[in-house]
């Protein structure tokens, strides 16, 4: 089988919240996401998407998702999509770095490979763990009694886990915190995400300040020693997030006992394909994971919901339903939440057929 052309797609995903906002004051309204189709000479199509979380917050940014696409189409053409390690080989000796312009790409070949073989991307992953897994809800950053007004209003449909978004002001941060944390119920899990937003000073006044209270504390600074200092005075169970993008940051955390729990964004890591190398490392180490991506619709929906649910159950922390944060639709077929569980679809690869109405003309094409 040969790649036979690869399209992309631009599409704007606006937000039922109207907006979401994080650490530093950055914020994103309308999210600009590439969907990419990678057709074969046998007639098979995958498809992927990229969907950067702004052009600030990871070295990633949806007009450089095109592209790159476009720069490394051509290298692609009349490659085997079936073949994924040879697969990223061949993006890696053609392109250095920009693991989040590859991803879109090596999900599309996994649905290629998933149709191909007849099984669901889940089974060739490793296999299907239980009937659902875990989600949590992100609380965009608001004043304190405002996040726990969202919090208790998504408890109600349902979520147990809740990642808040702090990052700011550390005493408004201690503040979001406790009130949050009085809305929660037995069972109820709270993350504290700085998103590298706290120096170290703030980070170890408000880890001291809320010492009581059962929160996990997630990326609180921009470097991995930063993040380590704190991680050394801390008794709350830690998340490293935006410092693991590959194996060596991943091995060394581990070494140095850096982190607890790590979160495995798919494009951050460059595709499934290197996402589940570090899942299965992750596994293998006893690190549990957060398994998503960066943003995204449909498709990146039903991409992490195919990594989660092929993880094996006490190793999944959490996981993440994009598509039911925004207001469009991309594909039909896409896992829908229930409650605060999802599942990842039965049908063979991805299971998702997208809406070519809402894709509207392609803006690359390489053939
Ligand atoms: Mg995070």
């Amino acid at each position: 089988m040969r790649i036979r052309r690869i399209t992309a797609y631009r599409v704007e995903l606006p937000l039922h919240e109207g907006t979401y906002k994080w650490s530093g004051g950055k914020s994103v309204s309308v999210f600009d996401s590439t969907i990419v189709a990678v057709e074969t000479d046998e007639g098979l199509v995958g498809h992927g998407e990229v969907c950067p979380l702004g052009p600030f917050y990871l070295p990633a940014y949806a007009a450089g998702a095109r592209a790159g696409i476009a720069e490394l189409g051509p290298h692609l053409i009349g490659e085997d999509p079936l073949q994924l390690g040879r697969l990223n080989q061949r993006m890696d000796a053609a392109l250095q770095g920009h693991a989040y312009v590859k991803s879109a790409i090596d999900i599309a070949c996994w649905d290629i490979l998933g149709q191909a073989a007849g099984h669901p991307v889940c089974i060739l992953l490793g296999g299907r763990y239980g009937e659902d897994f875990v989600l949590y809800r992100a609380i965009s950053q608001e004043a304190p009694e405002a996040m726990a007004r969202r919090v208790t209003g998504y408890r109600a449909e349902g979520y147990r886990r809740f990642q808040l978004k702090v990052g700011g002001d550390p005493l408004e941060d201690i503040e979001r915190i406790r009130q949050v944390a009085a809305e929660l119920k037995p069972g109820d899990r709270l993350v504290a995400d700085a998103n590298t937003g706290w120096l170290m000073h703030d980070a170890l006044r408000v880890v001291r300040a809320v010492r009581d209270i059962d929160v996990y504390i997630e990326q609180p600074c921009k470097s991995y020693e930063e993040c380590l200092t704190v991680r050394r005075h801390c008794d709350h169970p830690f998340v490293l997030d935006e410092v693991i993008d590959s194996m060596t940051p991943l091995l060394r955390g581990h070494t140095d006992r850096a982190m607890d729990v790590v979160n495995i964004k798919i494009s951050k890591f460059g595709g499934l394909t290197r996402a589940r190398q570090a899942r299965d490392l992750c596994v293998s180490l006893g690190i549990a994971m957060t398994i998503e991506d960066s943003w995204g619709g449909d498709i990146t929906t039903a991409a992490i919901a195919h990594l989660a649910h092929s993880t094996p159950t006490d190793m999944l922390f959490t996981s993440t339903d994009f598509n039911s944060y925004v207001t469009v639709s991309t594909a039909e077929g896409a896992p829908q939440r229930q409650g605060g569980r999802m599942s990842a679809s039965t049908a063979p690869g991805l299971g998702v057929k997208p809406r070519m109405d809402v894709l509207g003309k392609p803006v690359v094409i390489v053939e």
